[in-house]
């Protein structure tokens, strides 16, 4: 058995099904022909700092260990960089691996409590389906609220300092046509996950598609 594997608690922990249903989203297709050569490990520049590296994500996965890669915070520190992607001698698309299960956790909700990047990618995403742009200040404010909002007290200088160089906007902006945005991203899968509060899985988005 794999270290990764035995890294999970038991058995127990295993989610049947799981590895089959996210093999089968765009990008994941190549879940299972990972070889554990460990390079996109080696190659990551934030993989020091994962609770599990990104070849251990990819073996928990196929694994069926789905409470362990959704409530890990690796899937968060990704910084996007590709570099693994582009090393896998297999041609796995680990990138893209973690962008679903980072979509996946939002869509449960099982993302790491008070974590600033899943909060911030979830405000960003309800705020660009809501209102077509965003407003940074009410972003950060939003953002700070719900994960430390004892450190936006420390930062009230600067916030002040916008606000009297007009770049502090008391007003949420907005684009005109806000319809035809919604239209566009609920006719794209993906994105309606991070919006929807309470969204369906990947998964059960995928079984809506079957004839
Ligand atoms: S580089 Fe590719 S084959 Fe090697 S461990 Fe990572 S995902 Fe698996
Ligand atoms: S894309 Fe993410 S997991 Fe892959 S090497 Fe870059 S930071 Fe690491």
């Amino acid at each position: 058995m794999n270290d990764s594997v035995r890294a999970a608690r038991s058995e127990w922990d295993r989610t049947p099904g799981f590895a089959e249903a996210l093999s089968v989203l765009p990008g994941c297709e190549s879940l299972r022909s990972c070889i554990q050569c460990g390079t996109c490990t080696g190659v990551c520049p934030v993989a020091a700092h994962m609770d599990y590296s990104p070849r251990q994500l990819i073996e928990l996965a196929r694994s069926d260990f789905k409470n362990q890669v959704l409530r890990s915070r690796s899937i968060w520190l990704c910084a996007s960089c590709y570099a693994c992607t582009t090393a896998c001698p297999r041609e796995i698309r680990v990138t893209d691996i973690l962008y679903t299960l980072k979509q996946w956790a939002i869509s449960e909700g099982v993302h790491p409590r008070r974590f600033t990047v899943p909060v911030l990618a979830r405000e960003f995403s309800v705020m660009v389906y809501s209102r077509g742009r965003v407003t940074e200040n009410f972003l950060a404010s939003l953002v700070f609220f719900k994960t430390n909002w004892m450190a936006a007290i420390g930062m009230w200088r600067l916030g002040l300092g916008l606000l009297m160089r007009g770049r502090f906007p008391l007003r949420l902006e907005a684009i005109k046509d806000r319809e035809s945005l919604r239209r566009m991203l609920d006719s794209a899968p993906a994105a309606g996950l991070q919006t929807k509060a309470g969204g369906e899985s990947p998964q059960a988005r995928k079984e809506d598609h079957k004839p």
